[in-house]
């Protein structure tokens, strides 16, 4: 019990620290939450219901079982607050649809996309919002199979300085996975999985709120594979 007081003071404590930095003041983040936040599905208040629900609809949209969802009443329901049970840094490719794979509707996912799915400063500071203002309890990494901005980091492993334009700095946050999996013989595959574990590692390390938050037991980070052909999302450890 004490141990967590203890995690929510220092929780509190790195909230003041970062809404000071980032010029709020605790006042204004509570007004926001105020409006931001509806009441989350009794059935999914911490990491593990939310990581089981998102596992249930995957293995509906696997089966062709899927909810019958109204969009438009769910689009008005949420039209005054949120209330996501996960957040996600997932791969700005068009194939990867999170509220689809996963079987949700308007509300239910706070979803940040990037190519290569590596957490950027703009897509930490969004997370943070997700975790500290929304009370969203698991974060996911979703990677995915035939990632292109991997498959660049695998090529130009050596020549990133020659892509266009901004892919650089984009695709340099990609070459620590390119160059951990230099020996594999399914080296894309590989590359693409510890992509995704280095950005559940690194999470944390880039965002006190985040820390803070798993410290508590409030949230947890996991990453997984999103596999194009089957439409199956697999947990990476
Ligand atoms: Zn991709």
């Amino acid at each position: 019990m004490c141990n967590e007081i203890d995690a929510r003071s220092t929780s509190r404590r790195a909230m003041i620290r970062n809404t000071a930095a980032a010029g709020l003041s605790l006042p204004t983040l509570g007004m926001v939450s105020a409006m931001a936040e509806q009441p989350k599905p009794a059935s999914i208040q911490n990491p593990q219901e939310a990581l089981d629900a998102l596992m249930a609809g995957n293995k509906r949209f696997i089966g062709g079982d899927m909810l019958p969802h109204d969009h438009q009443s769910a689009q008005r329901g949420s039209s005054e607050g949120q209330s996501p049970f996960a957040a996600f840094i997932r791969c700005a490719d068009s194939r990867v649809a999170p509220e689809i794979v996963f079987d949700q509707s308007f509300g239910e996912l706070f979803v940040c996309g990037v190519a290569g799915n590596i957490p950027t400063e703009e897509i930490v500071a969004s997370l943070e919002y997700a975790v500290a203002v929304l009370h969203t309890p698991l974060i996911v990494i979703m990677g995915h199979s035939n990632c292109g901005a991997v498959d660049a980091a695998i090529k130009h492993e050596n020549s990133v300085t020659d892509l266009p334009g901004n892919l650089p700095g984009l695709i340099s946050q990609i070459l620590p996975a390119s160059i951990a999996s230099a020996d594999s013989e399914d080296r894309l595959n590989h590359a693409i999985k510890i992509n995704v574990q280095n950005g559940v590692k690194q999470l944390p390390k880039d965002s006190p709120v985040i820390s803070d938050a798993i410290e508590a037991g409030t949230c947890s980070v996991v990453g997984g594979v999103y596999d194009l052909h089957t439409g199956r999302f697999t947990l990476v450890d």
